[in-house]
């Protein structure tokens, strides 16, 4: 720990949800890290779910995947973006998982004679929880975004623990709040004031309130902010709508939001800034090409199921210099006959076959992927994706009609893909598919070599399914490169077109693409867009 003392730091979200919470304690973390701080982020979410493994994406975003197999929050992903660091699931706390152990320590014991309170005890755990996290990862500052909004009965005990702590520890709240505007752009600040007042009323005094507004935030509304929440004018923020979240750390640097967070905290200022990243931001600012991407989905309609992938693209777009445009393509028209898939991908630079569950869509996917292939377009398959690529190949290319996974039709005569032998029998559906980071070993004169320009590789995994090693032969006698495996050799991790530029794997690469080190495949696969467009 480069400080005296570790200092922490907590977000609320207040009035409603959506406000950019997650980006906001990125932005401030990534502020504090430009200064050789270092940062753990952690989340608290008040949902009894152990972890988001058996969420569906539809309603709550996408799940993310961290190293050590973690399934959480989608947040957990815009903490790794910014900062470019690996976090561990012991940075997510959920309901669940506070619960389940309180209960645990209970049968075994742990609180003999005594009834089990939500104060002390579960406020102790979360406090220890937090702590904890802080030395082991020995952080200079842990910063603590409360998930949900103030005034929700699911976060309220943590609130309270939250209070406990600041009577023990250095910590500085931050509010995040909404300011509308009605006729002839008035901003209206009362909401923040009544919200503002009800945290007070729980004993914590936010001393930075950070406001979300379409207009400019006013001088006469920071004014009545201050006045009514108890923070000097400069502790009031302007969080305005901007045209790419990268942009945030700068425009709250701007307001001087890194002095205050120093000298709030203690800490002494320091000549590192915010240099490099300021740069990458230029570039996704001033693109000099536009390409186009189809993405295939089930979840079209909700586009924080495919976060990872949409920022994965900016990260590549950034690095060569392009916007990248989304074309989001719902290929269950193609399984019901409204539209077929040249129609779908007509303008596409590129496609992109992200991962899924269930057989929805699942025909107008490998009907994609064939129309990518004999019209080479650039493919990039992801989990799902790689596996529609090797049904599609072996329908089309080896004659086995009919080939399918077994996720899709258990019976079919070529399974092509089938379980992963340690899936055979298991019942439960919470944390046990194949999780986190994997090793595998690239074939050299690959296009996925070429993407990593190395052999040994670990991407993050979350799976089932795999490539059925009774067909590999087959596969690859008619021409289907196997351009990846596991370090033992038993599982198919990369496959790809010997011609064109045709990649899938069974991982998701998209999870550790970060602005300042974009996803090698992505990168290439942008690249191979850009290319085919001239
Ligand atoms: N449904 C497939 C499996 O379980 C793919 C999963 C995914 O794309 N993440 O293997």
């Amino acid at each position: 720990m480069r400080l005296k003392s570790r200092k922490y730091i907590v977000v609320l979200g207040s009035l409603m949800s959506g406000l950019g919470k997650g980006i906001l304690t990125s932005s401030i973390a990534k502020l504090l890290q430009s200064k050789g701080l270092k940062i753990s982020p952690m989340k608290f979410d008040g949902y009894l779910n152990v972890d988001c493994g058996t969420m569906n994406p539809y309603r709550h975003g996408e799940v993310f995947v961290l190293d050590d197999g973690t399934e959480c929050d989608m947040d957990f992903g815009t903490y790794e973006r910014f900062l470019n660091i690996d976090l561990a699931g012991k940075n997510s706390i959920t309901g669940g998982k506070l619960f389940k152990s309180i209960i645990e320590k209970e049968r075994k014991g742990g609180f003999l004679g005594r009834d089990v309170q939500i104060v002390p005890h579960l406020t102790d755990e979360i406090k220890a929880w937090v702590k904890k996290v802080g030395e082991e990862q020995d952080s200079d500052v842990v910063i603590v975004e409360v998930g949900g909004t103030v005034g929700d009965l699911e976060n309220g005990y943590f609130l309270e623990a939250m209070r406990q702590f600041a009577a023990e520890e250095k910590v500085l709240f931050m509010q995040l709040t909404f300011v509308p505007s009605l006729s002839e752009g008035e901003l209206k600040t009362k909401p923040t004031q009544h919200a503002n007042k009800l945290i007070q009323s729980m004993g914590i005094h936010p001393q930075i309130i950070v406001c979300r507004q379409d207009e400019p935030l006013t001088r006469e509304a920071r004014e009545k902010i201050s006045m009514f929440c108890n923070v000097p004018v400069a502790n009031v923020f302007d969080d305005p709508l901007i045209e790419t979240i990268y942009e945030l750390p700068m425009i709250l640097d701007r307001q001087k939001m890194t002095g205050l967070l120093l000298s709030e905290l203690g800490v002494e200022e320091k000549d590192e800034d915010l240099k490099e990243w300021r740069a990458l931001v230029e570039k996704i600012k001033n693109p000099k090409k536009e390409i186009t991407v189809a993405i295939t989905g089930k979840y079209t309609a909700v586009k924080d199921a495919y976060v990872s992938i949409k920022e994965a693209l900016v990260h590549g777009g950034a690095y060569n210099g392009a916007k990248v445009r989304i074309k989001w393509v719902e290929t269950s028209e193609i399984d019901d006959g409204k539209a077929t898939a040249k129609e779908l991908l007509s303008g596409c630079d590129g496609i992109i076959v992200p991962g899924g569950y269930g057989s929805r869509g699942t025909e107008g996917k490998i009907a994609c992927i064939k129309y990518a292939r004999e019209n080479r377009l650039p493919f990039l398959g992801l989990c799902y994706g790689l596996q529609m690529a090797v049904v599609e190949w072996a329908r089309h290319k080896t004659g086995m009609e009919g080939a399918n996974s077994t996720e899709i039709n258990p019976d079919t005569k070529f399974p092509v893909i089938d379980y992963l032998p340690e899936q055979r029998g298991v019942k439960d559906k919470g944390a046990n598919q194949r999780l986190g980071a994997w090793e595998c070993r690239l074939k050299k004169g690959t296009n996925a070599y070429g993407a990593y320009g190395k052999e040994n590789i670990s991407e993050r995994h979350r799976h089932r399914y795999e490539v059925n090693n009774d067909f590999i032969g087959k596969l690859e006698e008619s021409g289907l490169v196997v351009s990846g495996k596991s370090p033992d050799g038993n599982i198919v991790e990369l496959i790809e077109w010997p011609d064109g530029w045709g990649v899938g794997t069974q991982a998701h690469p998209e999870l550790k693409s970060r602005l300042e080190r974009p996803a090698p495949l992505f990168v290439a696969f942008v690249k191979a867009c850009i290319e085919g467009k001239k």
